[in-house]
């Protein structure tokens, strides 16, 4: 493959990542009510989903590479990453947006969270 070809098929890949989250409208909506403010700056004005890990870098389209930003950070970001944009922990408010899900969409989103701690 030519580096014409090469880019062609990262593209693709991309769009077809895109286009297939493994994760349900209803699972990003309990996330970005649980975080409830932008992750960089606690702006809660035009909040948008973001890509931790961006998909053309090797992110994954899942519920546990999303995270909320609001416009001005997410275009400051544009295709980089934020190191440590992820809370360690939720504050309490959080905590008690957390608690009042449903079972299976609080399992879900705590698992999207603080997934990544207990996995090694
Ligand atoms: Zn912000």
């Amino acid at each position: 493959m030519n580096s014409r070809q090469k880019k062609v098929a990262a593209k693709r890949r991309n769009t077809r990542i895109r286009k297939n989250p493994e994760f349900s409208q209803e699972e990003w909506d309990a996330l970005s009510f649980v975080l409830g403010w932008c992750m960089r700056c606690g702006s809660t004005v035009e909040l948008t989903r973001d890509h931790k890990e961006p998909i053309g870098k090797g992110g994954g389209n899942t519920l546990s590479n999303l995270t909320l930003l609001c416009r001005t950070c997410n275009e400051l970001k544009g295709a980089k990453r934020f190191p440590e944009i992820t809370p360690k922990y939720l504050l309490p408010s959080q905590e008690e947006r957390l608690r009042s899900l449903p079972d299976s969409l609080r399992a879900v989103v705590t698992e999207a969270i603080y997934g990544h701690y207990s996995s090694h």
